[in-house]
């Protein structure tokens, strides 16, 4: 049977803590080499593949409590190069081409971000890694998801999460939470339901950019989701 993948080109969004494996901080080889695998199928597939990477499993804004803010922003921004650095080392290790693009320039590790080059990047078959979120303090790697999104016309952003969709209440807590199997956008931010920031929502809500939220714990989800399969949660 041949298999069509549902979209042609997406956003994967991975959090800095889904390549944290167990420990929760740090990157875990085993769970990046896991997901390198994941992304060459979807490669095998013909879907054009960019991806943004968090940095929370090294550092958030947030976690710098007294420090000023926009330092702060700063430092979390620097975590996610070395998240993309790490992926994009794990990919290249199975033979797929990537390049890895920054909002902050450094120009020895990674390419600057050049909007028109990254298209071109993922026309010629090369996996896209957006390092250093937006490039602003204020802001989080969900918004860089939706905001690159809109600017490389991807159809769908990928959001692997720890927990396998969006619930009314958190499943680790509460053991009758209900999952959605979809969700408006505008249900996510009356509801405050933490699946993405608001900025990040109210962006794909203007830009009409679905998000399917799923667990990366099963191996084949991404697959999956590319597929069309229902699993996880769709917000549009
Ligand atoms: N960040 C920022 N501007 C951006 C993207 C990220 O200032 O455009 C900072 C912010 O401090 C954030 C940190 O980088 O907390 C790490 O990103 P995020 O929390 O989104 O990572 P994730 O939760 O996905 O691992």
């Amino acid at each position: 049977m041949v298999v069509s993948p549902k979209y042609k080109r997406i956003i994967l969004k991975l959090s800095g803590e889904a390549l944290a494996g167990e420990n929760g901080f740090g990157i875990d080889g085993n769970t990046v080499s896991a997901i390198a695998k994941q992304v060459k199928e979807l490669q095998e597939l013909g879907v054009e593949v960019a991806i943004v990477v968090g940095g929370g499993n090294f550092w958030r804004g947030r976690t710098g409590e007294g420090m000023d803010r926009t330092t702060a922003d700063y430092m979390g921004m620097l975590a996610t190069v070395i998240n993309a650095l790490a992926l994009q080392d794990a990919l290249e290790g199975i033979d797929v081409l990537t390049r890895v693009q920054t909002a902050i320039e450094m120009r020895q590790i990674a390419e600057p971000y050049i909007r028109r080059k990254a298209v071109r990047h993922l026309e010629k078959a090369r996996v896209v890694i957006f390092a250093s979120g937006t490039g602003n303090p204020y802001f989080s790697t969900d918004t860089t998801a939706a905001l690159r999104a809109a600017e490389i016309e991807a159809e769908v952003i990928l959001l692997a999460k720890k927990v396998d969709g969006v619930y009314d209440s958190d499943p680790n807590i509460n053991k009758d939470a209900k999952k959605f199997d979809e969700l408006s956008y505008i249900d996510v931010l009356n509801k405050g339901l933490g699946v993405m920031d608001s900025t990040a929502t109210s962006l794909c809500m203007d830009n009409k950019i679905p998000i399917l939220v799923f667990g990366l714990n099963e191996p084949e989800n991404i697959k999956k989701a590319i597929l069309g399969e229902q699993i996880g949660t769709c917000v549009k």
